[in-house]
């Protein structure tokens, strides 16, 4: 499956993937910086105590020059001429972050939930800033990958940053199928147990599954104790089209219309679409 023929499929979704495949040219030309691979060693106690990798004070990953590759991604954003709604608020935004001092510290802190940076354009910024912090950490998400036992995380929330996850997808086949959560933010795909809302506090098992018509491979699961949803991709081979949140956007207006509630991570809500 490629994304032009998905979007033959998906008419409405072009306005997105157009704005997704715009912000992903833009970052590929930006410099990617060192990140430090932490030692891991350091960072085992934290890991059993289910403290994410990227706030832990231990494991010391440090995101500033991360921070700087997004700001870089911003100020390049705004050289463009179109569309209009994203030039005038990418160079809102660049106008306003350059007043800051430390500015790659701050996007980066504002990535990881401080709320003393507030932007006119938070859902913008936070989009394109873990776009580029994303392929910042992409070297450390892959030795995260290799170190980590997975059967000691099964946490509902990202072992590196700590988010929700933007989406599910099933592996393999039985017996070892298994459930992987994928990350909207940073990209880490981690595992869960099979069946489970990773919405709920409480260990609920009521999930539900619904199957969408003509989209074979996709499908909504959702949890008659919280009402969450999780769209899940079931297979494999297609993980950077089906995975990246923003091509099933369609499967969340259903699940709207059936009242079920995305508590998911969504790096897409102020999309214009
Ligand atoms: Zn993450
Ligand atoms: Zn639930």
């Amino acid at each position: 499956m490629t994304a032009e023929l998905w979007l033959d499929a998906h008419a409405y979704l072009r306005p997105l993937a157009d704005l997704a495949a715009q912000v992903d040219r833009a970052a590929a030309r930006i410099d990617v910086l060192d990140a430090r691979i932490p030692d891991w060693e350091d960072y085992r106690t934290d890991f059993g105590a289910g403290v994410p990798l990227l706030a832990s004070v231990d494991a010391g990953v440090d995101l500033e020059s991360g921070g700087r590759m997004a700001a870089a991604l911003l100020e390049r954003l705004a050289c463009e001429t179109s569309p209009e709604w994203l030039v005038s608020e990418t160079r809102a935004l660049d106008t306003e972050l350059r007043l800051e001092p430390q500015v790659s510290r701050r996007i980066a802190d504002f990535l990881l939930g401080d709320a003393t940076l507030t932007p006119r354009f938070p859902g913008l910024l936070r989009y394109l800033a873990w776009t580029a912090m994303a392929r910042f950490l992409r070297p450390v998400v892959n030795a995260f990958d290799g170190w980590r036992d997975e059967e000691r995380w099964l946490r509902r929330y990202c072992p590196t940053c700590g988010s929700l996850p933007a989406m599910a997808q099933l592996v393999g086949v039985d017996p070892g199928r298994m459930r992987l959560l994928s990350c909207g933010c940073c990209g880490t795909r981690w595992q869960f147990k099979r069946t489970g809302c990773p919405f709920c506090e409480t260990d609920s098992q009521r999930l539900a599954s619904v199957a969408i018509e003509g989209e074979p491979g996709l499908r909504i699961d959702h949890c008659e104790f919280c009402g969450g949803y999780l769209k899940t991709y079931d297979g494999q081979g297609n993980e950077t089209l089906l995975l990246s949140d923003w091509s099933s956007l369609h499967l969340d207006l259903i699940a709207h219309d059936r009242g079920l509630k995305r508590l998911a991570a969504s790096l897409y809500e102020f999309a214009p679409v």
